[in-house]
């Protein structure tokens, strides 16, 4: 799939759109000191962002930097191969599978198919949340 980048440096107003994605899924983290190391699972809550500062002018996209629906598509893949009920430790190839490291690892994978991608957000629990982001000055997330 080809996307315009919605992203023109020249101009300094910006929107942001977050898509939230779940999945459930199992890890364990062999080098911490305490319950993390065992096995467990959690509810795993990201929200894929994107930055635009021109919204598309016409056609069924109007007035929208880029369609809710085509990041869905980017992240449908993820979902069904490597993070919906799978053993994180085996399907993403991470030895230590942190929140840190699964929200890099989403990123990349992202990153050359989302034009305007700027972050990704992993919360692991309620409580415990991680953002990665890189290259991109300036992004703004609520
Ligand atoms: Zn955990």
């Amino acid at each position: 799939m080809t996307m315009e980048s919605p992203i023109e440096e020249s101009n300094s107003q910006r929107w942001v759109i977050g898509k939230e994605f779940r999945f459930e899924a199992s890890h364990k983290l062999p080098n911490h000191d305490g319950k993390c190391a065992r096995l467990h699972g959690h509810s795993w809550r990201c929200v894929i962002y994107v930055a635009g500062n021109k919204l598309i002018n016409s056609g069924a996209k109007q007035g929208m930097i880029m369609d809710y629906e085509d990041i869905k598509k980017q992240i449908k893949p993820l979902l069904d191969n490597y993070l919906d009920h799978y053993h994180l430790n085996e399907t993403t190839g991470l030895a230590n599978p942190t929140s840190e490291a699964i929200a890099k690892w989403i990123y990349d994978r992202l990153e050359d198919k989302i034009p305007g991608l700027i972050a990704v957000k992993v919360d692991e629990t309620c409580t415990s949340q991680c953002i990665y982001s890189k290259g991109k000055q300036n992004f703004f997330l609520v």
